[in-house]
């Protein structure tokens, strides 16, 4: 039988993996995507870790558990009586696996409909040969395909604390807190990133004692300060007990539950007794199934495939996207990569502008940014002004009933360019993407101060805060 031979093979199927396929099959190139994720059932689950453990099925999670909490807290302020609100857990998490498993059948459709051929397995190199690379796909049969151009796309994996591996029972990785069959009583999670916060806020919203170890001293450090400083304030209130600096240290599981020694931020010898732990302290690149010995694909130390700044590996017409490589472990970093190799690939100019990738914790209130922060501004000396407005005045925000946070703006002193956006507040996953395309295009804080916002409506807080850039409001 002879080998199947494509001019693009991607190795992945997240969504850098999927998009960079879905473009370069648009682009005209015969493209096949090898992804070896399984359903429950041993089918394939396309999408990776944002659609099938991560980004997808953490926001199913939320949108349930704070429906639970307004059910429970904020309705009687409207005048809706409810009686006792209850949740089956098993149904939130049914509801969250047909989301996931709508977004895996929407990726094949896309694959159909795009011409993409799907190989269900894991990918390998097994040579370079002939200009191009020989591929092995291991599924349920094994077979070699052939391609000019390979794009690695093969994502991260949860990292484990050193001697306690995940078990999914007791010490749990996104992969088992996203499954928890039952509200445990009381939850440990190691890490406030982004995962820990979001986990967290799920459990917590829906009854379970929830206490956050973090090592690092400060809260949030990527943020903005002033951002990190009220979401500290407002989490505390919603009861998230987040301890910083802290060392852990012994971890005992056990049928009931797991036990953690750990030593706060003044040395003091502490135990955390919890029925369940989340352990979400970073993730490592997976290139261990690639076998990249095969063809002298290079790793850097922490096993991540290195690239230049255009995602061009070492090898000839091998690129790589995504979470596997540096920057952000962000599903739309991975995305804009996916189909910037695409085009470089077909010769076009692909770009991704890193200075413009907004970031997002989609916790009640939400918190999102893009652009540098007010401390980062401070340490690279370079002037600039600020104007914040709070959603506290904002009459949108008073009719939703959800006044908590504020946007800020800081801009060049001299220019007035928008050199970051950072909002703690409702919705500004959504109100983030106006400062986004503002940066994209060098906008300055004036540019958005005389921008036409519907009213009422949370975006007026946005113009707001750039017309405090210079000291002016409307408003307020
Ligand atoms: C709980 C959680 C919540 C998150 N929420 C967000 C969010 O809200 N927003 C956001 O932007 N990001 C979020 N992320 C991060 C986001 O999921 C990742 O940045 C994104 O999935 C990276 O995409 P990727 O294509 O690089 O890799 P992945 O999504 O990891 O996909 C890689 C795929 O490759 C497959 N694979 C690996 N090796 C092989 C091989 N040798 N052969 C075949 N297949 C292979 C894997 O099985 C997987 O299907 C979240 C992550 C987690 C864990």
């Amino acid at each position: 039988m002879s080998t199947k031979q494509f001019d693009v093979v991607v190795i992945g199927g997240g969504p850098g993996g999927y998009i960079a396929a879905i473009r370069a099959a648009q682009l005209g190139f015969a493209t096949a995507c090898i992804d070896e994720w399984k359903n429950d059932k041993g089918g394939p689950a396309p999408g990776g870790t944002c659609t099938n453990v991560g980004c997808i099925p953490s926001k199913a999670l939320l949108q349930s558990s704070e429906h639970f909490d307004h059910a429970n807290h904020h309705f009687a302020e409207h005048g809706i009586s409810v009686g006792k609100v209850e949740i089956d857990v098993a149904k939130m998490v049914g509801r969250k696996d047909t989301v996931v498993k709508q977004n895996n059948d929407g990726i094949l459709y896309l694959f159909k409909k795009n011409k993409v051929a799907f190989f269900h397995g894991r990918g390998s190199f097994v040579a370079a040969k002939d200009g191009g690379y020989e591929i092995k796909v291991a599924g349920a049969a094994e077979e070699v395909i052939a391609a000019k151009h390979v794009i690695l796309a093969t994502g991260s994996s949860a990292r484990a604390l050193p001697g306690t591996p995940f078990d999914e029972e007791r010490v749990l990785s996104n992969d088992g807190a996203l499954r928890i069959g039952a509200v445990p009583k009381k939850l440990g999670v190691i890490g406030s990133g982004v995962i820990g916060l979001e986990m967290g806020s799920v459990w917590r919203r829906l009854g379970a004692e929830v206490t956050i170890l973090e090592a690092m001293p400060a809260f949030l450090g990527a943020a903005d300060e002033a951002v990190a400083k009220e979401a500290a304030k407002v989490f505390a209130k919603q009861g998230l007990k987040i301890e910083l600096g802290v060392k852990v240290g012994a971890i005992k599981t056990s049928k009931s539950g797991v036990k953690i020694d750990w030593t706060n931020a003044k040395g003091e010898a502490q135990v955390l007794d919890c029925d369940r732990l989340i352990v979400s302290i970073g993730r490592v690149p997976n290139t261990t199934g690639l076998n990249p010995e095969a063809v002298g694909l290079k790793l850097d130390e922490r096993g991540a495939i290195v690239v230049d700044g255009d995602c061009r590996t070492n090898l000839p017409n091998v690129w790589a996207v995504g979470d596997v490589v540096r920057g952000p472990m962000l599903a739309h970093k991975a995305e804009e990569e996916g189909v910037a190799v695409a085009e470089r690939i077909a010769g076009q100019h692909g770009h991704v502008n890193f200075d413009t990738i907004p970031w997002v914790i989609y916790t009640s209130p939400e918190i999102a940014w893009v652009g540098q922060t007010e401390q980062a501004l401070k340490a690279s000396g370079r002037a600039y002004k600020a104007g914040q407005f709070p959603f506290l005045a904002n009459g949108r925000a008073r009719a939703l009933g959800d006044t908590t946070g504020f946007v800020k703006f800081l801009a060049d002193a001299k220019t007035d360019e928008i050199l970051g956006v950072h909002i703690i507040g409702p919705m500004a996953s959504e109100l983030i993407s106006e400062a986004v395309v503002a940066m994209e295009f060098k906008a300055s804080a004036e540019d958005i101060a005389r921008i036409c916002h519907a009213h009422p409506s949370l975006s007026e807080a946005t113009k707001e805060a750039a017309l405090a850039v210079d000291k002016r409001t409307l408003n307020f």
